[in-house]
């Protein structure tokens, strides 16, 4: 059996394989359940597990956790822990890597790109047909790129991330800064005939199209994959992405370029379970 798992920074979900065939999954808010803990229930109910499988959100290599800006870090190396201990072959990559392995499985292309919108702002690359992964496992770390100071801090100890304006996380921060109501949405901001509430509105569209068009002239993909909870929430900001793109990438990297958005269900549960020993 195999078992495949997404850690998320608000739920950890699982899906149990026996050969290509789902017979369980389920999943748990991480709130006060440690990681670790979490897992080995699993396999105190499930005893014929062989291979463990973690899409992760924090940066991994090579079995060992490097950082989790939402995740509480115990043991970080993980993939010893669980080896040593239990007769099993444990592979983790970070999330937005076993997205992008997903997706390029969906689409069948070695030249994708996804970019997931959601309480952050991921990306993971896949060019030549192989993972993007940089010395530290650092690379692709889009959220973090500079942009625009702002006069907060984001999880990373800087103040000029674009994932401060662009993303679920930094859109909370920017509401609190300004004192506007934490509940209103995207759509709601962008429909308010309120001046403050269009222009919080436009400064996050300006910046994922910078985003977008960063990603475009960096990395030149065949597809470039939208998904993550903001995207799926709001079907004009995906159109606005697809109608205004050029206006922020070089024009040749813009050549036979698809941008389509995800049609997974869980991209990265589904990416773990194409994990491999040496990714
Ligand atoms: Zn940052």
């Amino acid at each position: 059996m195999k078992l495949c798992i997404d850690a998320g920074g608000t739920y950890f979900r699982y899906a149990l394989f026996e050969g290509k065939q789902e017979i369980s999954s389920g999943s748990d808010k991480c709130n006060g359940i440690g990681f670790i803990p979490w897992i080995e229930k699993l396999l105190q109910r499930y005893k014929d597990v062989k291979t463990i499988a973690v899409g992760y959100a924090g940066q991994v290599k090579k079995g060992i956790i490097l950082g989790a800006p939402n995740i509480e870090v115990t043991e970080p190396n993980i993939k010893n822990y669980f080896q040593s201990r239990y007769d099993v072959e444990f592979l983790i990559q970070n999330d937005l890597s076993c997205a992008v392995l997903a997706e390029a499985n969906y689409f069948q292309t070695g030249e994708i790109c996804a970019l997931y919108v959601g309480s952050g702002l991921g990306l993971g690359v896949i060019t030549n047909g192989s993972l993007l992964k940089g010395n530290n496992a650092l690379a692709g770390e889009l959220g973090h790129i500079p942009y625009k100071k702002v006069p907060f801090v984001c999880g990373c100890g800087k103040d000029n991330c674009i994932e401060l304006f662009a993303s679920g996380s930094g859109f909370i921060k920017f509401k609190r800064y300004l004192q506007i109501d934490e509940d209103l949405t995207l759509q709601e901001l962008r429909d308010s005939t309120l001046i403050e509430h269009t222009e919080l509105y436009k400064e996050f569209e300006e910046a994922l199209l910078h985003a977008v068009g960063v990603v475009i002239t960096l990395f030149n993909p065949e597809i470039l994959v939208l998904g993550g909870g903001i995207i799926a929430d709001d079907e004009t900001i995906f159109e606005t992405v697809t109608t205004r793109y050029k206006e922020f990438s070089m024009p040749q990297s813009t050549q036979g370029l698809r941008i389509v958005k995800t049609k997974l269900q869980n991209a990265v549960l589904q990416g773990a379970s194409l994990l491999k020993e040496d990714q």
